[in-house]
This record gives C-alpha cells, structure tokens and sequence, in this order.
C-alpha cells in the first residue's frame, strides 16, 4: 500500500481501522495523510510520461498501482470560455468540464480511488447512499471490479439518467422513502455492521482521487495558478478535496500561491452560505433542502466544516444562487460554448455571474468555474425548461413558414 495513515480531522488521533469512516474516540471525519517525501524531489513534469487523468498523478494516491480498478477517469478538458466571459464579465474565464468522465459525472475520480482500496482490503461488497451521481459511479467502478454494489436512493428524487446507470450497470437499487440524509442513515447501520463497504462522501479515500481535478487544472494551466476556482457545494466533498490538494502542492513546493475557493450553493440548500455570511466555522444544518439542482440537495453537508475551512484559508468566498439563475447558466453554457451540464454544475458559472456583478470578482481575474456533471444526467429538467419540438406536417410549405425561410 503507498504510504499513508487515516487519521482523524478533528483530533487528530491516527485511526488503523481500514473500514472506519468516521474516528472511533471523537466521531470526527477522517481523512488520508499523504507520505509527500518521496514527491519532495520531484517536478509537475516528471509526472507527464503518464496520459493526463487521475492516474498520472498515483504518487498522490493511498493506493498500489497493482489494485487500480480504473475506466480511465479524469483527464476532462479544460476550456477557455471567451463568449462565455464576455457575457459576465470576466476577461479569463475558463470551465474544467467533469461532465467528460467516464459517467458523467467528477465522482468517478474518487471512486476509482475508494474502489481500488475497497478491492485492496478484500471487500466483496460495496454501497453508498446518493443523490444520483455517486451511485452511477460506483456501480460502473463496482462492476469493473468485480463487486455486489448496494446503492440507497432518496425516493421520486433522482434524475432519470442517474437512475438508469446504477440500473444499467447492475446495482441492487433500493428507493429509501425518505431524503438523501435519511438514505444515508441506513447505508451508515450497514457498514457499521460490517455488511458492506461505504463508498459515500464520507469515506476518507475518495477525496484523494477528488484531489486531482486541481492538478489537473495547474498541469492544464502550465502551473500558471488562477485567482480562483469557482464549484458547486452538496455535501462539500469536493471543494475540501481541491482544498487538500493545494495544501499538498504547497508542502511539495510546486506552487506558492493558492487560489481563492468559491463555493455555490442554491438558495433552496445554502447551510454552507449562511455559515460564511455570519462568520462562523461550523454550519447549522436545513431541514427541508430543496432545488432544482438535485445534486446539490443537501441540507447537512457532511464535510461542511471542512468547505468553511476552504473558503476561509483561501480568502475565497461562498454565494447562494436562484433556481432561475442555474438554470438560465445551464443554457448559456450550451447556446454560448457548446458545454452540457446538468444543473448543479451551472450554479458555479451563475455564482461567477453573480459574484462579478456583485464586485467580489474582478474583471481581470483568472477564473476557473468547474463544472462537475453532464447535462445528459437529468434530461427532464432540460425539457421542461426549454422550447418543446415542433409539431409539424411533412409538407415542405409549412415547415419553410415555420422556419422563416
Ligand atoms: C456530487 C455532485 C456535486 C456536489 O459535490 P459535493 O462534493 O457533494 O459538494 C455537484 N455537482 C454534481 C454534478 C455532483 O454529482
Ligand atoms: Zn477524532
């Protein structure tokens, strides 16, 4: 196993149980501690014999290269949006699509990650509460290698999709009648009951792999570091990976300077924004989140405090969106750039929008918003919020006056 130790977030107490998911004294999240030394020596480029993609960057990974289970994840390009950047104001503006991985969806970067260590400890089966996504991945990585895989879905909430690949991919789908907290409940009893292993948010493992979207982004960018990374926040997984990953390039001294993290969340799921907005380092959960971006449905963001932790030390910022106002991105990113995102992922480009109108960005700002899912995760939403086909004969007349010409 490449060298690392779990230990505890919030005490810090080293935790030796390799099924753990939160610290037996404390009840803290956990996280990986990275052995950085034998990277000390090394420069981003000594990295680039590998394809781009999670993998290239395995010294960074707590797990042996034998016991990858990989669909070659990551490597999703990174576009300059100059339409885009125009339309909102800002001179610099490029989009990391995550949409581009293997499922659709950033969440197959950690879960190569967590699968491969779920395979490294002889798990035979594995399981996750999600709002889609999650499931998705883990399905197709399960089936990879191997796996039972268990997924819990909150009931009547998830994007079609998202449902038909844990379907599709073979997953023993359970529709919990309850929301994605509830679900997440039931999958917690099971894996304390050493029934299956927990691939949710919470497992330590997957932020490692969550880790190389940002070093993906400095390779893409020659190491030139952006002002700020603008991203969607659910359960704060992955603005605390990206967060991890900086530290880690700072400590190896491949960068020197971070850039400010900016997380977005919609007015109906905002405990992350409240918090920011009074100050404080810990968040107070909602009951009843609720927005048309289900991946970001999420009332008791499980590493909320880490997401604050982030902002904070980064000098980023954290902003609420409308419904209205992620979807009215969604469409711009389609008609203006030609990028398709499922609706969560649009709340990072309408908080650049907002954030810029607002003065916290500045026009010459180099700006990267990372979208995180593809559009083709929830076509429903898309449908309904946009122009219907048009009913027509096939008479060539009608369909010429029908199209002005
Ligand atoms: C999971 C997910 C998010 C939220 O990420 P967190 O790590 O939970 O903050 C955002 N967008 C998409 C498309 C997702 O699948
Ligand atoms: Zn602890």
């Amino acid at each position: 196993m490449a060298p690392h130790e779990i230990v505890c977030w919030e005490c810090g107490r080293t935790v030796k149980d390799m099924y753990a998911d939160t610290c037996p004294s404390c009840g803290g999240l956990l996280m990986i501690k990275m052995d950085l030394e034998p990277l000390m020596e090394m420069r981003p480029e000594d990295l680039h014999g590998t394809p781009i993609g999670v993998w290239r960057y395995a010294p960074f990974m707590p797990v042996e290269t034998a016991n990858i289970v990989s669909i070659r994840e990551g490597g999703t390009p990174l576009y300059p949006c100059s339409v885009l950047g125009a339309e909102i104001g800002v001179n610099d503006l490029f989009v990391k699509y995550d949409g581009a991985n293997p499922t659709g969806s950033f969440k197959d970067r950690g879960m190569t990650v967590g699968v491969s260590h779920a395979s490294e400890i002889g798990a035979k089966i594995v399981g996750c509460a999600s709002t889609g996504n999650t499931s998705a991945s883990l399905a197709a990585y399960a089936a990879k290698a191997g796996m039972r895989c268990v997924v819990f879905l909150p009931s009547g909430k998830v994007a079609a999709g998202k449902l038909a690949q844990a379907i599709f991919f073979g997953a023993k789908v359970i529709s919990v009648d309850g929301n994605f907290d509830e679900a997440l409940a039931v999958a917690r009893e099971l894996s304390e009951e050493r029934a299956l292993y927990l691939l949710n948010s919470i497992n330590p493992y997957r932020p490692e792999g969550q880790k190389t979207v940002l070093f993906e982004i400095m390779d893409q960018l020659a190491y030139d570091v952006p002002d700020r990374i603008i991203l969607p926040v659910g359960n704060a997984g992955n603005i605390s990976a990206v967060h991890k990953a900086l530290i880690e390039l700072k400590e190896i001294g491949w960068i020197d300077k971070v850039p400010m993290l900016t997380g977005i969340q919609a007015e109906g799921a905002m405990p992350i924004v409240r918090a920011f907005n009074s100050k404080l380092a810990d968040f107070v959960p909602e009951e009843h989140p609720e927005t048309v971006a289900t991946a970001i449905r999420i009332g008791n963001p499980i590493s909320g405090r880490k997401a604050l932790r982030a902002i904070y030390e980064t000098g980023g910022h954290s902003v609420s969106v409308t419904d209205e106002e992620i979807l009215a991105a969604q469409k711009i990113l389609g008609r203006r750039e030609g990028i398709g995102v499922e609706p969560a992922s649009a709340a990072s480009v309408a908080g650049a929008r907002k954030l810029r109108e607002m003065g916290i960005i500045d026009r010459d700002e180099r700006v990267v918003c990372i979208c995180t899912g593809n559009a083709l995760k929830d076509p429903d939403t898309i449908i309904s919020s946009s122009e219907p086909p048009v009913k027509c004969s096939k008479d060539l007349s009608s369909i010429k006056s029908i199209l002005d010409l």
